[in-house]
């Protein structure tokens, strides 16, 4: 059986702290990009949420921090036959669902047909309802959660380098760190030969060269390219 994983979203797929900044710039007069969402004070951060609560679908205009990874993400997925789950507290705005829109952003960075769990609870039982093996998350006290409620291993995305101390109170609650996505991917295929069902890095590469077989058929890796939809009725 492949790797059953849970991603979080903002901070670990998408930039949501300078969307936040960029969100609330002319409520504190300085340009987009300039500050982080941390540095706002609280009454402008109040602003900020009630505005992007009213904009239409605003989880839909997040940039991804590595677009490229993404897309690497749902290759290694298909290929390595793993289960992804996409975990996510974000409150609802004006347009589609929390689900909806994170669905379609995911999508549009090349991870076609993402289950995105919008679950405002804790983070540690729905890794062990959806007995996930391991969670990436860049917010230590959901790992510390992760890997106390459940049987998951958890790494942290700790982008801050410089943050030395979380590191080390994260290292030692035997909780992994990484800085991008990248290098989670890599952790995570390296993770998948240790205890996947393929005995080693030979029968990994084997697998790469005959992901689809005449006894292992599967499906496009693109499933919108295969027919169009039938429209819903209105
Ligand atoms: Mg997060």
């Amino acid at each position: 059986m492949g790797l059953r994983l849970g991603f979080d979203i903002d901070g670990v797929l998408a930039d949501f702290q300078t969307a936040l900044g960029s969100a609330c710039q002319d409520l504190i007069g300085i340009e987009a990009g300039l500050v982080s969402a941390r540095d706002l004070p609280t009454v402008e951060l109040k602003r900020a949420w009630r505005r992007i609560i009213r904009t239409p679908n605003w989880w839909t205009t997040l940039s991804a921090y590595e677009p490229d990874q993404i897309a690497r993400l749902y290759d290694l997925t298909r290929r390595n036959r793993w289960e992804v789950f996409f975990l996510t507290k974000r409150p609802p705005t004006v347009g589609d669902t929390v689900q909806v829109q994170t669905q379609w952003w995911i999508e549009s960075q090349g991870f076609y047909l993402p289950s995105v769990a919008t679950v405002p609870s804790s983070r540690g039982e729905i890794a062990q309802a959806l007995r996930l093996d391991l969670v990436v998350d860049d917010q230590f006290v959901e790992c510390v959660d992760c890997i106390g409620s459940s049987a998951a291993k958890a790494l942290l995305m700790l982008r801050d380098t410089a943050d030395q101390a979380t590191h080390d109170q994260a290292t030692s609650q035997g909780i992994g760190i990484v800085s991008t996505l990248a290098e989670a991917l890599d952790v995570i295929e390296q993770l998948d030969t240790l205890v996947g069902s393929k005995s080693g890095a030979l029968a990994r590469l084997k697998n790469w060269f005959s992901f689809a077989t005449e006894d292992n058929p599967v499906l496009p890796m693109n499933p919108r390219e295969t027919r169009p939809l039938p429209t819903p009725r209105s």
